[in-house]
């Protein structure tokens, strides 16, 4: 298939052309109609598949059809990743993929000062891409709420549960809206990984790449 096939916007079409992009991979060809539906989705994918453009892509094409504007400390869409390289990664794709539709997105980890991750989320950001620790601390001290959520996606679960973060994604799971759409990757499987998705999936789409 093609992403014009799939009825993409043709502002983020053309985002494609200029990174090169011919056609989707098959994680995005399975993912991508049932994102733009609003579907729940459990994607079991390693890196390397293209599963970053398989969510940024309809949640791009959703937000740019939407006409809300986030509010001052929130955001629309939230991005949990579990390290620093792979959140900035991610934020980097959705700044490319979505540059001709005027949304902003940006990236707040550990290691760094809270100054510039403050002042980017006190005016509201429409994609919010996170660790899950950083994410606490500024809701802890009242630079960020999760309370106008609409979608959330969770990369990378396996890697979350071998950093220990498990605890960290059930608090914040609790200022969510659980009336949400929810996106949920993970290399493997296991257990605990399984019971993790089911407590935040809603009759999910699986697609396994
Ligand atoms: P990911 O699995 O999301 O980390 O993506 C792996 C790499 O594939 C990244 O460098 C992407 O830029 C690239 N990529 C993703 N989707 C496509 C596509 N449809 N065509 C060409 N390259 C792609």
């Amino acid at each position: 298939t093609t992403f014009e096939a799939l009825g993409l916007d043709t502002r983020i079409l053309q985002a494609l052309a200029e990174e090169g992009y011919s056609s989707p991979t098959p994680i995005q060809a399975q993912s991508i109609p049932s994102v733009m539906e609003g579907r729940d989705l459990l994607g079991i994918a390693q890196t390397g598949t293209g599963k970053t453009a398989a969510f940024s892509l309809p949640i791009l094409h959703r937000l740019a059809q939407q006409t809300g504007r986030p509010p001052r400390y929130g955001c629309r869409v939230l991005v949990l990743s579990p390290t620093r390289e792979l959140a900035s990664q991610i934020a980097d794709s959705v700044r490319a993929y979505g540059r001709h539709l005027g949304l902003s997105t940006t990236v707040v980890f550990g290691g760094v000062g809270f100054g510039g991750q403050k002042s980017a989320l006190a005016r509201g950001v429409d994609i919010l891409v996170a660790t899950p620790g950083r994410l606490q601390d500024l809701i802890d001290q009242g630079a960020a709420r999760l309370d106008h959520v609409t979608t959330l996606v969770l990369d990378e679960a396996d890697q979350m549960l071998d950093k220990g973060f498990l605890p960290a994604i059930r608090r914040l799971l609790k200022a969510i809206p659980q009336q949400r759409q929810t996106l949920f990757f993970s290399a493997t499987m296991p257990a605990e990984i399984n019971k993790l998705a089911a407590e935040m999936l809603t009759d999910p789409v699986r697609v396994a790449v």
